[in-house]
């Protein structure tokens, strides 16, 4: 076995399928999946339902120990996970399900990396502008070694140019995970709206949207989570790293493509124009708000090289990837469309990154206090 690959990947497939072909006697199986306490980890559990699931609202309420997720203390672990979301499970398959969860505290307040809670009273407030996103998910495999996917052990792969959107043994490291993930999406129910390989070798992206609302992030979530399963199966984990390589070796973004109705509309460039106005003074805020280490993760990828922006700096412009916002060339010929937010980093928060946004652009200064007060979020001040 190769020092690369897990040793559960080794595991004999052809046996389990046998397991996994059997009758399950009309009971389902659901999994429940949530955000642990990093704020970028996903948790998964799974109980036995008598019947098939036929909505969100059939499936239970569940707790789990929050002490062994960095989420609560030993003396009162006992966390809620409240269904949300429902996806079929494309691993073991109809009718089982998979259901993305909030998590609560034993008071029932949302838990500290429980970014949802905040992100679907915003979405409600704002809905009339039917906000939608599409979020391109840039990240990069490594072997169970923790090593780029089949780079050389020493040294490094040829430099940089040939690989993004590349084909041939030499330049795609690893489609067969981006391929079965990609099914995987479709299967589940997300809203998968494309795939390609980046920059850097063993480096890829999916993009997911454009979703309305809330279910950005719903689906986003998801779509990890399926990432990070498949690579299980596989032996490779997939990291979502903003930099995973130092040195002239592209980051990993999480690129927020944004628009509303007025956008969309005919003439919307200038509604677009306005948005980034409101942007540019919240800069600094939004940079802290996507990342779950405050801004210290993204300092590594938005350094003004690699096609980033620097940090410290707010830029927009049409068809450059070297700015915080791009008006994409498509967008700005036909004077209406989208922005893309180039900002958020491969492991942000979509809830978090989608609710500033949201905040920023749609809501006006009174409703934000008002909602501020609302869910006594004042860190957001
Ligand atoms: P890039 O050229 O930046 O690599 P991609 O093709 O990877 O662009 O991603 C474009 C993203 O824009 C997709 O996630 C897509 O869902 C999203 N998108 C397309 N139209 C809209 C729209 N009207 N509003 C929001 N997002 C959109
Ligand atoms: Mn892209
Ligand atoms: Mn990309
Ligand atoms: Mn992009």
């Amino acid at each position: 076995m190769s020092s690369s690959m897990s040793a559960s990947s080794q595991l004999n497939k052809t046996v389990r399928s046998h397991y996994l072909s059997l009758p399950q006697g009309g009971l389902c199986q659901v999994t429940y999946v949530w955000i642990d306490g990093s704020g970028e980890g996903l948790r998964s559990k799974t109980r036995t339902m008598e019947s098939e699931p036929s909505g969100i609202e059939d499936i239970p309420e569940w707790i789990f120990d929050g002490s062994s997720t960095s989420q609560a203390r030993d003396t009162n672990s006992d966390m809620f996970l409240i269904p949300v979301h429902m996806f079929r499970d494309p691993f073991i398959l109809d009718p089982n399900k998979l259901v993305l969860c909030e998590v609560l505290k034993y008071d029932r307040q949302p838990a500290d990396t429980n970014h949802r809670h905040a992100c679907k009273k915003i979405m409600e407030k704002v809905k009339d502008f039917h906000p939608w996103f599409g979020i391109e998910q840039e990240y990069t495999l490594l072997g169970a070694d923790g090593h780029p996917y089949a780079w050389p052990s020493k040294g490094f792969p040829k430099p940089q140019g040939p690989y993004y959107c590349g084909v041939g043994a030499d330049r795609a490291f690893g489609r067969d995970i981006v391929e079965c993930h990609y099914k995987a999406c479709m299967y589940a129910g997300i809203k998968i709206s494309g795939s390609n390989a980046e920059v850097m070798p063993a480096q890829w992206e999916f993009q997911v949207g454009p979703c309305e609302g809330i279910e950005t992030g719903d689906h986003l979530w998801m779509a990890r989570f399926l990432l990070h399963r498949v690579c299980e199966d596989f032996g490779v984990i997939a990291t979502l790293d903003p930099k995973p390589m130092a040195g002239n070796w592209n980051g990993a973004g999480c690129h927020t493509n944004f628009s509303t109705d007025a956008t969309r509309a005919e003439g919307g460039l200038e509604h677009i124009e306005k948005t980034i106005e409101k942007l540019r003074p919240s800069h600094a805020e939004h940079i802290r708000l996507s990342d779950p280490h405050g801004g210290q993760d993204n300092q590594r990828r938005l350094t003004g090289l690699h096609e980033t922006s620097s940090i410290h700096e707010f830029s927009a412009a049409v068809a450059n990837r070297a700015v915080s916002v791009r008006i994409p060339r498509q967008v700005a010929q036909d004077k209406r469309g989208y922005l893309e937010d180039r900002r958020p980093a491969a492991n942000c928060d979509p809830y978090a990154v989608t609710t500033a946004i949201a905040r920023t652009c749609l809501l006006e200064e009174e409703e934000e206090g008002d909602i501020l007060s609302d869910l006594e979020i004042n860190e957001l001040e």
